[in-house]
């Protein structure tokens, strides 16, 4: 092989001076290529840089004609470049123009090069350009060589987003805009505006904090963080099979093979050793995980390069000095950007006054969404590639109303935004006037307005909105929160003050409901192909009977003297809601028999989210006290559209003969069965889509404290009786929009849907 160039460090040293230089972007860019090609000698270094037009565009070259630079573009799919860009992965091959992909461009002069290295240039997951050296003679670059290209590839995609960097002010005036305001569009997932500061989920790494400055003491650091990695993992496997038995350890294990793989720790020790610190050489190593996961399509490797992003941003939190799963406190009114975020996730930033989020993920009827709206946060999701277009501080509007993000708005967008807010508030203050009033429609039909919940603080939203009680508490927040099982005492404890700060209201605690989106960290959930329609909330709790029955017991022992209301989710056969009932009343007999003190009376019934269940009701008759019907998971099945993407979910209508013949159905024959029935889903909280049900039959609704406003000035300004029969004469019928002609009915009928 050709004399191999000198120590990587010093070429990162050299690059650290030019850095520092006050030249322009582009004088930096040249700078850049010269120190590379000379010190990797190298006859062609180059570097392409990804525009706005998505295309790969030559901005700087030692080597190749000066003339070339900003008139060579290639598409991202053109050339050897275009590979790169594609496949986010390095190239190296001894002879280019016989590879098929090799694109001859003239003005560049670049016939007598023969041998070719290219590497991606990386940022959040995302390429946004190319990093070049060529040999006129054939040769092949080794794996040192490489793994150098791609460490200092690294070095230039921090600098060219940075504002002072080199290249900064190139590539703000061509692509990137990290000056320029910007408008994103995103869905709403939770309503409302939020201004603040950006500041991201997942650790940062700070461009003054990438280089060594004492390689031993770097290499020390990650060696103890490792370390602490690993034994964090192995504390969460042995609670695992403490508590919850051996199948799912698998995955764990899996999991911690990872964690322990020599080849990646050596990488990243590899790449201390070429001078980058412990945490930049993490971060060079999660930037590929995440291009690889960008472009995976398998779901097996997607879930693996997941948790190896997942172990890498564990790694960099410990580097951080924060323990394995924290995360770093950020400021009070900051707007939280993350790529995707479980409920579990989101939780942990519960009391960290976030003023809004905004994701990646699109999904709105996700549970980490049901989070946002539990905590009041506005939040648009489905904002593409948002985590690679701006910087952590910038100022942000999420205008959750509209699903709209910008982006470094200027001084009158943002105060514009404020009287918008001052707007909104003003919505506010109608809504609370209500609160004292009945939900009664104008003939006289009273409606049941509850709340749904599932934290400490949603139970203050009982009095705020003056809603008749806890219609859904979904237990399981409380086990996503934390990291270890709560134990009995801890769910008994939680359960009481619930029960307390109701003040007498009745509240329908909801039994574990895990599995699909809602993660515990104290528990290792298995990998499935299709999670929504697989191992979770009944199926699990009846499998993990032990876990489950300290549950019951929890909430049996937290009643003590006053009424218990227990629900059972996602059942799909009448058997499941037999066996757990089963449980209940064992633990209620357990209870009496060793004098504990057990509820004034109880009621049990069974959560209508499978259609299966919709044809089982007699079967529940006399058994279940109550069904209570979840929409968000029935439509999901109903229409089999997954509620995690939106756009197949918006596809179809709640307000459409199907599901409203579906709807009346059951509400029908649980009338027909004496079984008490409400809706808790989300469709409860939308005044048209509660105003569908209300008028097939449905008298109990329970839904976000926000809704409780809306839905009941919607409720006092209708006449039920009237709309409830042109409702069934539309259902007969068979042709026309069953929407457009619900809403023509609302108007002709002055119903109060929204506050204009
Ligand atoms: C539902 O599915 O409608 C429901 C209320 O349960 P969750 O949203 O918690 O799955
Ligand atoms: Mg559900």
């Amino acid at each position: 092989m050709p004399q191999s160039f000198s120590s990587p460090r010093l070429l990162l040293n050299r690059l650290r001076q030019v850095m520092a230089s006050h030249d322009g972007g582009q004088e930096r860019l040249s700078s850049i290529v010269k120190l590379i090609a000379a010190t990797m000698i190298a006859d062609v270094c180059s570097i392409y840089l990804r525009t706005k037009e998505d295309q790969l565009e030559l901005v700087a070259t030692e080597g190749l004609r000066s003339e070339a630079v900003a008139l060579t573009r290639l598409s991202m799919d053109e050339g050897l470049v275009g590979l790169i860009s594609q496949t986010a992965e390095p190239l190296a091959i001894e002879d280019a123009p016989r590879h098929p992909n090799f694109a001859y461009r003239p003005e560049t002069g670049e016939d007598p090069y023969h041998a070719f290295l290219g590497v991606p240039i990386l940022r959040g997951g995302r390429v946004i350009g190319v990093l070049t050296v060529q040999n006129r003679t054939e040769r092949s670059y080794d794996e040192d060589e490489i793994e150098t290209l791609q460490t200092i590839a690294m070095v230039i995609a921090e600098v060219i987003a940075s504002e002072t960097g080199p290249g900064g002010e190139y590539l703000n005036a061509r692509s990137k805009q990290f000056e320029h305001s910007e408008t994103l569009k995103g869905r709403s997932i939770s309503p409302g505006l939020g201004i603040g500061q950006a500041c991201y989920h997942d650790p940062v790494v700070p461009t003054a904090k990438f280089f060594a400055l004492d390689t031993e003491a770097e290499l020390r650091r990650l060696a103890e963080a490792l370390h602490k990695l690993r034994a964090s993992i192995d504390r969460m496997m042995d609670l695992g099979s403490h508590d919850l038995g051996e199948d799912p350890l698998d995955i764990m294990e899996a999991y911690r093979m990872l964690a322990n793989d020599p080849g990646w720790a050596s990488r990243l020790a590899e790449g201390i050793k070429n001078g980058l610190s412990a945490e930049a050489s993490v971060d060079r190593a999660r930037r590929e995980h995440r291009a690889k996961l960008e472009s995976a399509r398998d779901p097996y490797l997607k879930a693996r390069l997941n948790d190896l992003e997942d172990i890498d941003n564990r790694l960099l939190r410990i580097l951080g000095g924060h323990d394995g799963a924290d995360h770093v406190a950020i400021d009070e009114g900051s707007v939280l950007v993350a790529r995707r975020l479980g409920p579990a996730e989101l939780l942990e930033y519960s009391n960290a006054g976030l003023s809004a989020l905004v994701l990646e993920e699109p999904a709105a009827a996700s549970h980490a969404a049901i989070v946002a709206r539990a905590l009041g946060i506005p939040t648009i999701g489905g904002v593409t590639s948002v985590t690679t277009l701006l910087e952590a501080g910038d100022t942000l509007i999420v205008d959750a109303e509209l699903g709209q993000l910008h982006i470094r708005p200027d001084e009158d967008v943002i105060a514009a935004y404020r009287a918008r807010q001052e707007l909104l508030s003003e919505r506010q203050k109608v809504y609370r006037q209500l609160r004292d009033e009945k939900a009664m429609t104008r003939d006289g039909v009273e409606i049941r307005l509850m709340l749904n919940a599932g934290l400490k603080l949603d139970v203050e939203h009982l009095t705020e909105t003056g809603a008749e009680g806890i219609g859904l508490f979904r237990t399981e927040f409380q086990f996503l929160i934390s990291k270890q099982l709560p134990s009995l005492k801890e769910q008994k404890d939680f359960y009481a003050y619930v029960m307390d700060a109701a003040h007498g209201r009745p509240v329908y605690f909801r039994t574990l409901d895990v599995g699909a989106d809602k993660i515990m960290a104290s528990f290792a959930h298995p990998v499935e192909e299709n999670p929504a329609l697989g191992w979770r909330a009944i199926r699990f709790a009846l499998d993990r009977e032990g876990l489950f029955r300290r549950q019951l017991r929890a909430l049996i022992r937290a009643a003590a003297g006053r009424p218990l209301y227990v629900m059972f989710p996602m059942v799909t056969v009448a058997s499941e809601f037999l066996a757990a009932k089963a449980l209940f009343l064992k633990e209620l007999s357990w209870a009496r028999r060793h004098g504990h003190p057990v509820p004034l009376h109880y009621s049990v019934g069974a959560m209508l989210e499978t259609p299966a269940l919709a044809f089982e009701l007699e079967a529940l008759s006399g058994q279940a006290d109550f069904i209570c019907v979840g929409t968000n998971d029935l439509m999901q099945f109903f229409h089999a559209a997954d509620r995690m993407v939106p756009s197949i979910t918006e596809r179809y209508e709640f307000i459409a003969r199907g599901p409203m013949a579906f709807l009346s159905h059951i509400v029908q024959l649980c009338d027909k069965l004496n079984m008490a029935v409400s809706v808790c889903g989300e469709a409860a909280g939308k005044p048209l889509d509660a105003l569908a049900l209300i008028c097939l039959g449905y008298r109990s609704l329970s839904m976000p404290a926000a809704s409780i406003g809306p839905v009941k000035r919607m409720i006092r300004s209708i006449d039920l009786a009237v709309l409830s029969n042109k409702v069934y004469t539309l259902l007969g019928q068979s042709t026309g929009s069953f929407r457009e002609d619900f809403l023509a009915l609302c108007k002709q009928h002055n119903v109060l849907l929204e506050i204009s």
